[in-house]
């Protein structure tokens, strides 16, 4: 029988020491070039891409640690590096996550390296899910999907918005409504192959934090892809949408469903990110405490200053650790009777969003300018309590989870 241990072994250890070199020589260097560039690091994806950093190996080996370490670990350190040049490398992965979950073993094949492209020819992906009146409520999506028959050709019209890489990516992963009647089980993913006729990048959004990484509406004007890019294929659909509309007559109302329950395997893989940015502020604000001279004594001598520090520690590792529960409970099959990953997610970007403000105080006026990373990183955390669910639908996917109450 496996022995307890809450430490990581010695491959683990390797990875995560060269990772972290990656987001030390490389990303945390860029960061604030990149920031205040607001655009895409393609250099240094390229460089992450030439290590194997940026790569589908990479990432299918850390999911595939049968810990459900490899991910949170990987997440940390490169978020730790920085969050906006670190989205920028990892936000394919959330495309390739929409495949891996809905595809048929023959469209991962085909569309997940595409995502990747190689060290020589980099490519980005886009996952497409949020429309401007449907953000927590998925079921309000309008994009619609209509299948051709004669062609066997789906034709998708809508428009998307908050896509990060969108416009720019390859490949985009679009989900949208194929029988509106069902809400979100009347939804389904479809694969828009590079150079689509009618897929366009509407507004590029100008943002408050991680501005290194693209975020854009996507059009989606008389889009046709062929019937196999839809992901799952057409008979698995007609089953699933057979089987939603039996539940629905016999529930004699319209299947209701909101962002509430899905993404809760991925989210603490956010939850890491957070745990990243976080531990990054904090660092920051340690060094600068012990080193800060004010009335003839470094400012951690002072109890008001060194308390905060033990409070951000104490909060960041039991963020870790509740990141590291909920990885590996998703990786060994055990049920999120309790939402463990909702909560993982809910504490660790609460964390970071407290954490890099206490940064900023910690620092005082140097805390308030650019020319110290932890004003970046306060704004970078901002993001963690709003995407892949914000921390109010956390608290409703927990509340709902432990008391089996229709909590609204
Ligand atoms: C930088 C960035 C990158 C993103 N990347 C992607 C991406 O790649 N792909 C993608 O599909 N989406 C992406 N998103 C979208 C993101 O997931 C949504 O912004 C998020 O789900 C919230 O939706 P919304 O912005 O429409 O807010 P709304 O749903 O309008 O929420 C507004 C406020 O109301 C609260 N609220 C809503 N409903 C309830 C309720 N029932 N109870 C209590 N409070 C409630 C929310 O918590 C929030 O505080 C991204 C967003 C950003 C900002």
């Amino acid at each position: 029988m496996a022995e307890f241990t809450m430490e990581l072994n010695e491959d683990q250890r390797e990875v995560r020491d060269w990772i972290h070199g990656f987001a030390a020589d490389v990303m945390r260097p860029a960061a604030a070039e990149w920031d205040e560039r607001e655009e895409t690091p393609w250099p240094v994806i390229q460089e992450a891409a030439k290590i194997g950093i940026y790569s589908l190996d990479f990432y299918a080996q850390q999911f595939f640690d049968p810990t459900g370490l490899g991910i949170p670990m990987t997440m940390e350190e490169l978020f730790w590096g920085d969050a906006g040049i670190g989205l920028s490398i990892v936000g394919t992965g959330l495309a390739a996550v929409g495949v891996l979950a809905n595809g048929t073993e023959e469209q991962i094949g085909t569309w997940v390296p595409q995502m990747y492209g190689d060290a020589d020819d980099v490519k980005l992906a886009a996952f497409c899910s949020s429309e401007p009146d449907a953000g927590s409520d998925v079921a309000a999506m309008r994009t619609r999907a209509v299948y051709d028959e004669a062609k066997d050709e789906w034709v998708l019209n809508g428009t998307k918005t908050w896509a990060t890489n969108g416009g720019i990516a390859g490949v985009h992963v679009v989900v949208a409504v194929v029988d509106p009647e069902l809400g979100s089980k009347g939804h389904a993913s479809f694969i828009v192959p590079p150079g689509t006729p009618g897929l366009a990048q509407g507004q590029k959004f100008k943002k408050h934090g991680i501005r290194a990484s693209h975020t854009a509406e996507v059009v989606l004007e008389d889009v046709r892809v062929p019937g196999h890019c839809l992901l799952g294929g057409k008979d698995k659909l007609d089953e699933r949408l057979a089987r939603a509309r039996e539940r629905a007559r016999s529930d004699g109302e319209r299947v209701k469903n909101a962002a509430m329950a899905t993404f809760e395997a991925s989210r603490p893989a956010v939850g890491a990110m957070a745990v990243g940015t976080a531990r990054a502020a904090y660092e920051e604000a340690l060094d600068y405490a012990r080193t800060r001279t004010q009335f003839g004594r470094p400012i951690i001598d002072n109890q008001g200053v060194a308390f905060q520090l033990a409070d951000m520690r104490t909060q960041i590792d039991a963020a870790r650790l509740l990141v590291w529960r909920a990885s590996w409970m998703a990786t060994t099959g055990k049920p999120f009777t309790s939402a463990e990953g909702s909560m993982s997610k809910l504490f660790a970007s609460e964390t970071a969003k407290k954490v890099t403000a206490q940064a900023v105080q910690i620092l005082g006026g140097n805390g308030f300018t650019r020319e110290y990373p932890v004003e970046r990183m306060h704004r970078d955390a901002a993001i963690y309590t709003i995407f892949e669910g914000t921390s109010e639908i956390q608290r409703l996917v927990i509340a709902r989870t432990v008391s089996g109450m229709p909590i609204r």
